[in-house]
């Protein structure tokens, strides 16, 4: 494996909860609690939960749109968590993200390309000539024609405008971008258009990806390894192989039973979790999991299971397995 791009260490993000005529903390959301794994150079981490789980946040903790309560973000030897403003805008460079609603991350009233120039301007990258160039030729590398720079957002599709997202995380030509569900409010006809546009740049310009979605079938495919997380905290990390060939958590298991098999003679027994995701402010004792798990013990109830390595490279939180 190659060298990690990034290191996260026990990152946690806690939003504060208010309440009374005084607008007090009366309690706090653990968004994200204690969440650690490297993301190495060149591959894709898929990071995969149901919504509330915490990915999102944590992918925008790592750029530093949110600032994280606690923990480290190391990328490329430097803990970005400490940087000034200043620093932290010219690592940005390095670092972009995609977001899951493209029409609502592109300014509505500006033209293609002044949308696509703006982080070329923010990094200080070309003139006015050689951005206008750039800009005709990164829509062409997201399969765009280049004079559709003149358009408006609304003049193209759902599939087009996520292109257009696409090029403007690529354009400063970063090492890593974050997939905050690129393609979850496609249809799925255009999913796998995105998903395979986004397989080819990454292995044309290198990219190193941590790919978020709500469903371990988006990643299947274009993840080398997958991590799960539950109520703010990883709970199975593995290879891509290890994690669909042989879930470990419980949890894990229930969300792989209800990926469809293309294979109408294999059939597989549907995990149907009973009650839903407990709330965040309110997360259970012991292993998070536990209220809707079909393996609780009662070990489960009071003691938080470790993050561990199980077999080689195949990390999990459960009592299960100690
Ligand atoms: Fe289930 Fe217990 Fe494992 Fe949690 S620790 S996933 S409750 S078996």
């Amino acid at each position: 494996m190659s060298k990690p791009l990034l290191q996260v260490k026990n990152l946690k993000k806690y939003f504060d909860v208010t309440g009374g005529i005084f607008s007090r903390k009366v309690g706090e959301v653990k968004a994200v609690d204690d969440v650690s794994f490297d993301v190495y150079e060149g591959e894709v981490l898929g990071i995969v939960g149901e919504s509330g789980c915490g990915k999102s946040t944590t992918g925008k903790t790592l750029l530093r749109l949110i600032d994280p309560t606690e923990g480290q973000v190391i990328f490329n030897g430097e803990d970005i968590t400490e940087l000034d403003d200043e620093r932290m805008r010219k690592m940005r460079r390095d670092m972009q993200i995609i977001f899951q609603d493209p029409y609502a991350s592109l300014n509505p009233r500006h033209k293609i390309e002044k949308i696509l120039s703006e982080p070329l301007i923010v990094h200080g990258i070309g003139t006015k000539e050689e951005r206008k160039q750039k800009v005709k030729e990164i829509l062409e590398v997201v399969g765009l024609p280049g004079d559709h720079a003149s358009r408006y957002p609304h003049q193209f599709s759902g599939g087009q405008r996520q292109r257009i997202g696409i090029a403007r995380a690529l354009i400063v030509n970063p090492k890593l971008i974050v997939c905050d569900e690129p393609v979850s409010a496609l249809d799925v006809s255009i999913q796998s258009q995105i998903l395979n546009l986004m397989e080819d740049l990454q292995d044309s310009f290198g990219l190193t990806y941590v790919f978020i979605a709500h469903d371990l079938s988006v990643v299947k495919h274009i993840s080398d390894r997958v991590g799960v997380m539950y109520l703010g905290r990883m709970v199975e990390l593995a290879n891509n192989e290890g994690l669909y060939d042989n879930p470990l958590h419980p949890y894990t298991r229930s969300l792989l039973s209800a990926v469809p098999n293309p294979d109408p003679d294999v059939k597989t027994e549907r995990i149907i979790l009973e009650g839903d995701v407990p709330s965040p402010s309110k997360p259970p004792t012991g292993c998070a999991f536990h209220t809707r798990c079909p393996e609780c013990m009662d070990i489960c109830k009071e003691v938080r299971p470790e993050f561990k390595e199980y077999s080689d490279n195949h990390f999990v939180a459960c009592h299960l397995y100690e």
